[in-house]
């Protein structure tokens, strides 16, 4: 049988050929009997639909407040909350519940009880009660702690966020409810990415009515962080993956040829979606309705393979909490269609990587409907809702300019390095994109085209009245911005398609807090000279786009001259992980998180090492994979050809053959080996130092950066090299062809 023969690449090929788009029983029913997708959003969440039916009005009542004022649930309704949860999961067919939380490791975690008990009786019973739903005590001297493990003893607890819904997880044969949670150890220091995600947006909450006030708005409850994280992924065919070790152990590919079509002709961006990823995607999406998730916007992205995932905005932390569910949907379904979702943000070299564009805005509630749902990034109709505009606007430029760096820090890994400062990779400069129109009104007002003027004047002459255009001055947005304002809110563009959103945004929430109340003193002050609101909060807009001018920028982003001419505006260029995540550690951000208290300095620090640790053993996991892959892959494909061209010489001589071409492939193929031996040796020994050098993480991380990401460069350049070489059936690793465009 020729089959037996054939090498697993070639297998893969041939499976691959024949793969037909795994098709459900129509996933929304069939057409005679169409499901509406409405008619089963969210059913397997306890969601604000399901409270209504399923409690008492009172508890109803006071259990949605607590969720729209980011409350914790009042101990007085949580075993009729509990009871209600109970039953309804129960008739669900529920067996066991987990209080779902997020350590950091930029994944979640979980641990099942069952419901399962015994009464007094010893009689066989479901139970759960308030205080399974209010609090567990996993044991979390296993996740990463970055140093805080120390002083909290190895043990934390989870706490139920009541913002975000309980909601079930199907599994095969299986149904668990799950209660997404906060994890803290004993004295309440956040063990997790959610708890500094929650304190922030209390923090930027406060200090944003204590503004709003100022203004003279009253009767505001809560200003919310709203949050829209689009998902950029790729999927390729999982035969195919399963034989790339790089993929599989490292998430990305450390080598491969580039084909010579990648991404060049353009066309797959927004092209037709084909069949098979289409099949898997719409999966994917009716998993996340039944949990809630509000997927809107699917299509192709740049990249071949390459796809985006958006939801409707929501809450800061109900937006990470689906952000991890869209993740684990998106790599749980992909394997039901043999294929495999790749989340990594650059795992193919010379083509696009993948990003997680978050869109962030602050929007009011109150019981005011005046106000009630206001988007404070969104230019208003009336002169005050322009002018309250300008100071949220400001304060965001503000907060961006100050704290670049940190924001940069927050979206340091070993993966977005590749998308972000690394070699081929866009630099890392953080600044602000705004459009043409917003940009020439605060170039304007800088430049104090309309200073002394009554606020009315002002407005008028800088065409603040006419701001509702500047949502369709979107057309020209600028995609090389990290930070670009889209009309009614901004778009942080810069974070890991792998990394949990709740890092940055954290931060980003933490440094708009700190600009707002700055602004606040500032209007305060500027008042006592200047009695009319909006004149003063012009004043102070005017001072701060002033200060902040230098991260504004319109120009083409990803251009050597704006290296250049960033450096001269003084901004911050960080190339690389461990440089960036040195900005955790400043003075001025210790000073940010002591002035806002959502950090300790202690729990600070434990993010500084949980990044830098994070770094090295990503890093170091990439150069063992690496030197196997030479050692069992690459260099034997090289040697066995070596060795068939100098046998077919030697034979061509034999048989008295004079001119014998094979001797000048040798010689060809031969350099490329001996330099990829070379480099091998190279890899080989910074991989031995800085395996021994764990006890300094730092060092090791700057080694790595350096030293490290030098030799895995040339190691990978000799072995693309070879790859152009040697026969493709003896080739043993799937090509960039075969992953990215599967026939
Ligand atoms: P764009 O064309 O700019 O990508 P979309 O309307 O498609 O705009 O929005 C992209 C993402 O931004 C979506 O996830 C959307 O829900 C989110 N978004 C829209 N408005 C807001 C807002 N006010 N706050 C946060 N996110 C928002
Ligand atoms: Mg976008």
């Amino acid at each position: 049988m020729a089959s037996t023969s054939l090498t697993p690449r070639k297998v893969a090929l041939r499976e691959l050929a024949s793969a037909r788009p795994a098709v459900r029983a129509a996933l929304n029913g069939d057409a005679a009997a169409p499901t509406p997708t409405s008619q089963y959003f969210g059913v397997n969440t306890f969601g604000a639909r399901q409270m209504r039916d399923k409690l008492p009005k009172k508890v109803y009542q006071k259990l949605q407040a607590s969720v729209r004022l980011g409350k914790k649930l009042d101990g007085e309704i949580a075993p009729a909350v509990a009871q209600a949860i109970k039953e309804w999961a129960i008739s669900r067919g529920v067996t066991h519940f987990t209080h779902w939380f997020q350590p950091q490791t930029g994944l979640t975690a979980e641990k099942h009880d069952a419901f399962l008990s015994f009464d007094d009786e010893n009689q066989p019973i479901e139970s759960f009660g308030a205080a399974q739903l209010i609090q567990s005590e996993p044991d979390a001297s296993s996740f990463p702690s970055g140093g805080l493990r120390a002083t909290w003893e190895a043990r934390g607890y989870t706490a139920w966020n009541p913002a975000s819904p309980v909601f079930i997880v199907e599994g095969p044969g299986t149904r668990t409810l799950c209660i997404p949670s906060v994890f803290v150890g004993y004295n309440g220091e956040a063990l997790d990415e959610m708890t500094p995600l929650l304190r922030s947006s209390d923090v930027l909450s406060a200090k944003a009515i204590a503004l709003l006030e100022l203004l003279g708005d009253t009767g505001i409850q809560r200003v919310i962080t709203t949050l829209g994280a689009e998902q950029e992924y790729f999927l390729v065919d999982r035969a195919q993956f399963a034989l790339r070790p790089d993929l599989v152990m490292a998430g990305r590919t450390l080598l491969g040829a580039a084909p010579p079509r990648g991404q060049q002709l353009e066309d797959h961006y927004f092209g037709g979606i084909p069949e098979r990823i289409q099949a898997c995607i719409a999966e994917v999406e009716h998993e996340l309705y039944k949990l809630g998730v509000p997927i809107v916007t699917r299509h192709n992205e740049v990249a071949p393979c390459q796809f985006e995932m958006a939801p409707r905005f929501t809450e800061a932390d109900l937006a990470t909490d689906h952000n991890q569910l869209v993740m684990a949907v998106l790599r749980k379904v992909a394997l039901r269609h043999g294929l495999q979702a790749i989340l990594h943000e650059k795992p193919f070299a010379g083509i696009n990587g993948s990003g997680k564009h978050c869109n962030w805005s602050l929007s009011i509630a109150a019981d005011n409907p005046e106000l009630d749902g206001f988007n404070l990034l969104k230019p208003g109709k009336t002169p005050h809702q322009n002018v309250r505009f300008l100071l949220f606007l400001a304060a965001a430029l503000q907060a961006v300019h100050k704290h670049a760096g940190l924001l940069r820090a927050g979206i340091g890994t070993a993966g977005n390095e590749h998308r972000l400062g690394a070699n081929e990779a866009p630099p890392a400069i953080i600044s602000a994109f705004m459009g043409q129109t917003l940009n020439r009104m605060i170039e304007d007002m800088v430049s104090g085209k309309t200073a002394g003027q009554k606020a009315e004047q002002q407005l008028i002459q800088l065409g603040v009245a006419k701001l509702p255009e500047i949502e369709k001055d979107n057309t020209d947005r600028n995609r090389t911005s990290p930070f670009a304002f889209t009309g009614n809110k901004f778009e942080f563009r810069a974070v890991g398609s792998s990394q949990s959103i709740a890092f940055p945004v954290m931060l980003l929430n933490a440094a708009a807090a700190e600009a707002i109340a700055d602004l606040t003193e500032k209007l305060r002050d500027e008042l006592t000279r200047t009695p009319a609101v909006d004149d003063a909060v012009l004043n102070v807009v005017r001072e701060s786009f002033k200060a902040s001018s230098a991260v504004r920028f319109e120009g083409n982003g990803y251009s050597d001259e704006w290296v250049q001419q960033a450096e001269g505006r003084g901004l911050l260029n960080l190339r690389r992980t461990p440089e960036a995540l040195e900005q955790l550690m400043t003075e001025q951000a210790k000073q940010l998180f002591r002035s806002t208290a959502i950090l300790t300095e202690v729990e600070l620090e434990s993010r500084y090492h949980v990044r830098v640790e994070r770094y090295v053993k990503d890093m170091l996991i990439e150069l063992h994979t690496l030197g196997q892959l030479v050692d069992t892959f690459v260099l034997p494909a090289g040697y066995a050809y070596l060795n068939a061209l100098a046998k077919g010489a030697a034979d061509a001589k034999a048989a008295g053959i004079q001119t014998v071409p094979q001797l000048a492939a040798a010689e060809r193929v031969g350099a490329v080996v001996a330099e990829l031996d070379a480099a091998r040796a190279t890899l080989l020994a910074v991989t031995e130092k800085a395996d021994h050098q764990h006890g300094d993480p730092s060092a090791c991380a700057r080694l790595l950066t350096s030293e490290g990401a030098d030799a895995m460069a040339a190691v990978r350049a000799a072995s693309d090299a070879l790859e152009l070489l040697v026969p493709d059936d003896q080739w043993p690793l799937p090509k960039y062809r075969e992953m990215l465009f599967p026939v």
